[in-house]
Order: C-alpha cells, then sequence, then structure tokens
C-alpha cells in the first residue's frame, strides 16, 4: 500500500498524533496527514496555523506531506490517491465513534479502508481537548506536545498561517 492519508482536527498536535503518524510512516510509502475544516468544533488555532505547527513537528519524516481539506473526506481520499485512512484509537471510549465513522465512509467508498493505529501507554489519555484545557488554566504540557506547541499554547496569535 503505498499512500494512506490521516485525518483529524489536529487542534493542536500532540505527541499522540505524532506517535501515530511516525507508526504510519514506517509502515506506509506516503502518509498525507490532512487538517479538517470543520465548523461545528470551536476551535483554538485555524486551520493555516495547525497545518504550520505540524509541518514544524514532523520535519524530520520525509514521507509525510501536511495539508487541509473541506468537504467530505472520501472524497478528499479519492482525490489524493490514498488506499486507506488512519486513525489513532486511545481507548474503549473511542471505540463506538471510531466505529460508526469507518462503516459510514465504507458505505460511501467500498475500497477506502480505515486503519486503525494504536498510539504508545503514555499517550493513551492524551487529546487536544486536554492539553487545551491545563494549559489554559497555567499546567505545564511540555511532556504532551512538540516544543513549538508548547509556545503556540502561551500565545497562539504569534503562530503564522502555513
Ligand atoms: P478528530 O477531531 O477527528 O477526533 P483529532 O485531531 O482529535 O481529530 O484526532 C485525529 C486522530 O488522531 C483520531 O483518530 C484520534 O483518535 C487520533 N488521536 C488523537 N489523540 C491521540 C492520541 N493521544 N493517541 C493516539 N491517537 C490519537
Amino acid at each position: 500500500m503505498a499512500r494512506v492519508l490521516y485525518p483529524g482536527s489536529f487542534d493542536p498536535v500532540t505527541n499522540g498524533h505524532l506517535d501515530v503518524l511516525q507508526r504510519a510512516s514506517h509502515l506506509f510509502e506516503e502518509v498525507i496527514v490532512a487538517v479538517a475544516h470543520h465548523n461545528a468544533k470551536q476551535a483554538l488555532f485555524t486551520v493555516g496555523q495547525r497545518v504550520h505547527l505540524l509541518r514544524q513537528s514532523t520535519g524530520h519524516l520525509q514521507n509525510v506531506r501536511i495539508t487541509s481539506f473541506e468537504g467530505l473526506l472520501v472524497n478528499f481520499a479519492k482525490e489524493q490517491g490514498a488506499q486507506a485512512l488512519i486513525r489513532g484509537l486511545r481507548a474503549v471510549s473511542d471505540f463506538e465513534f471510531e466505529f460508526q465513522m469507518a462503516l459510514m465512509n465504507r458505505s460511501l467508498q467500498p475500497d477506502l479502508e480505515t486503519l486503525f493505529l494504536m498510539p504508545s501507554e503514555e499517550y493513551t489519555y492524551l487529546s487536544s481537548r486536554m492539553v487545551k484545557e491545563v494549559s489554559r488554566l497555567g499546567g505545564d504540557v511540555a511532556r504532551f506536545v512538540p516544543e513549538c506547541v508548547v509556545a503556540a499554547l502561551k500565545d497562539p496569535e504569534s503562530v503564522p498561517q502555513a
């Protein structure tokens, strides 16, 4: 399998996302990380800023490309020539939603598989939402996110748009 797509909000990227991404980059020729434009979710960073932070933290991964998309994920995956979607599974609590989404995506596009990768156990409780909350309340998040994100969380407006 040559090319896979790893979609998500990445608001902002965490070490959990990077763990999954690293695993995928070892398995596949090319991994496209696709930041979704979700209107429903209240975001801290713009899509352009999230792309910028992802690029800054994945420079060492040669076969990873960062982009963003609007509209239906399965259409974007097809456009990009991706054979499968990558999703991270942290805990049983992720399962119900991921299962629904994978089956919906399969019914929309039967030849696009969804593959789940498990992060290292130290990241199983980690989410962008939790990181934002801890940081907002003054907690230290340096263990959970790449360095550029630690700085970005202190001053979100300083992050350039990709
Ligand atoms: P979404 O808004 O689609 O849930 P996220 O940015 O939160 O997007 O996550 C994108 C993908 O990365 C999802 O498959 C999610 O389960 C996975 N993910 C998020 N945090 C982690 C983590 N700590 N470990 C492993 N996978 C994770």
